[in-house]
């Protein structure tokens, strides 16, 4: 099919795409949630599980991940030589966080201003509907077009639609092999998925990875996240007396563990904030998207006249070097002040690394510098946190290149690469399992989204330009050798 024809029967199915949306938004499927009861996980995962088959993904089911909950996985086989491409998104949901602060009840699709409101409409209802979007426009389900059986808009959902979908063994239209896997508990972070990939490597093996569950850097510009930043956090005790003293009668003489807690946080960064961590390189460069400053303030919600920190630029800070800050420290409140020295202070103290950095080394280089910098002899006890492994996507690869040009016909513009400074540990895993695997993060998700928030909205725009890139890509993947 031609680009053009590609593009056209994305947008004739874009209503199609609304009402699936509406139908998964309706459904609240935030997974173990007290509020909410597990069969609307279930109900979820029926419903994506229809959807895909009607799209053409055959052999849709639900498979229990080691966590307990359902994912929905399904496999059109490729045509002989081509590649496999593993779709991933998830079909589960932040819970709606105080509902009276939304505009629009969270769980019936709302319009307005040309958005769509709703729990998960971005994170990540809209990016399984991208993807079922993708795969109806390549017209996988009857070997036609979008406008084959069940690609026109019908009033139906994904079940009564399902019946519409080309016989049972009918050759498969996608011009790739497809694997499809919609996870069902990706905002708990129970990490099911990453265990089932560990154990079972088989059944998600691909040649391309895209993981849609990130986005644009704004609306209209089309971005891949290239680098996910790894954790490298411990919990650190210092000891200076058998037990609390009065700060009036030894006071001066006797050293109050706070304070060397405090002096000893205080050697983390220098004046301007950088990180200052013996050992740790904290000048890595950035060359992808530019993060205005102005809107980093805003989106970081920083107070008016207090300066933002590091001599790098926004992206470098957030994206290429590490980051230490301090979470939590274990003192008597305020409130519950007495006149005594502590004998004993606890910080939480988060460590997070950019791609290159060793997450292992990272944190031995951090405990030592603690332990080094410790005043007046004072016990310092170090309890290490589990590492993530940051994560750099290739960028070098055909498929990206493949990518970078079906951005460039959808959204008519170049594309660009972020970074996010959290982690996604699916993807390192993936990466580790399948390293000759091409990983591509992108998706619906862009800032005015206000995922995981009250009023999260998705732009149906991107929904279409996603949908068309991914379809222009699976297409043109189809020569790519495996
Ligand atoms: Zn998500």
């Amino acid at each position: 099919m031609s680009h053009e024809a590609l593009r056209e029967a994305v947008a004739e199915l874009m209503g199609s795409a609304r009402q699936h949306l509406e139908r998964l938004v309706a459904i609240p499927s935030v997974a173990q949630s007290t509020q909410f009861p597990p069969e609307r996980c279930l109900e979820a995962a029926r419903y994506v599980a229809a959807a895909a088959t009607q799209a053409g993904v055959r052999d849709c089911r639900l498979l229990e991940m080691p966590d307990g909950h359902p994912a929905v996985f399904g496999h059109t086989p490729a045509p002989a030589g081509a590649p496999t491409v593993l779709l991933y998104c998830h079909y589960d949901v932040q819970p709606p966080l105080g509902e009276e602060e939304w505009t629009s009840p969270p769980f019936a699709l709302t319009e307005r201003d040309g958005r769509w409101y709703g729990r998960g409409a971005a994170d990540c209802k809209g990016n399984v509907v991208a993807h079922l979007t993708a795969l109806r426009a390549l017209g996988g389900a009857a070997g036609g077009g979008a406008a084959g059986p069940g690609g026109a808009a019908g009033p139906g959902g994904a079940a009564d639609l399902g019946a519409a979908a080309g016989p049972a063994g009918a050759p498969a239209g996608f011009p790739v092999g497809i694997k499809l896997i919609a996870e069902g508990a990706e905002e708990r972070g129970t990490g099911g998925l990453e265990q089932f990939v560990r154990q079972s490597p088989e059944v998600l093996a691909a040649d391309v990875v895209i993981v849609c569950d990130t986005g644009n850097f704004a609306v209209g510009v089309p971005t891949v996240t290239t680098s996910l930043r790894g954790i490298a956090s411990v919990t650190l005790t210092v000891a200076t007396l058998e037990s609390a003293m009065h700060s009036g009668m030894f006071g001066g003489p006797a050293p109050d563990a706070l304070i060397a807690l405090a002096r000893m946080i205080a050697t983390l960064h220098d004046e301007q904030g950088n990180a200052t961590i013996e050992g740790l390189a904290a000048d890595g460069h950035w060359s992808g998207v530019d993060y205005p400053a102005d809107q980093f303030r805003a989106d970081a919600h920083v107070l008016p006249g207090v300066s933002l920190i590091g001599s790098g630029s926004i992206s470098e800070m957030l994206w290429a070097r590490p980051s230490v800050n301090v979470l939590g420290i274990d003192c008597p409140s305020v409130a519950d002040a007495t006149a005594s020295l502590q004998p004993r202070a606890r910080a939480r103290v988060s460590l997070r690394v950019p791609p290159g950095m060793d997450p292992v080394a990272a944190q031995d280089a951090l405990v030592a510098h603690l332990e080094d910098v410790a005043p007046w002899n004072a016990r310092v006890q170090i309890e290490r946190d589990a590492v993530a492994a940051p994560f750099a996507a290739r960028t070098d690869g055909p498929a990206y290149e493949l990518m970078a040009q079906a951005m460039r016909f959808a959204f008519g513009r170049e594309m660009t690469t972020e970074g996010e400074g959290g982690s996604i540990p699916l993807c390192t895993v993936l990466q580790e399992t399948y390293p000759e695997a091409e990983i591509i993060l992108m998706g619906v998700e862009e800032p005015r989204c206000l995922i995981h928030a009250p009023d999260e909205s998705v732009d149906p725009r991107e929904i279409e330009r996603i949908a068309l890139a991914e379809a222009v890509f699976l297409q043109a993947c189809a020569g790519l050798r495996r």
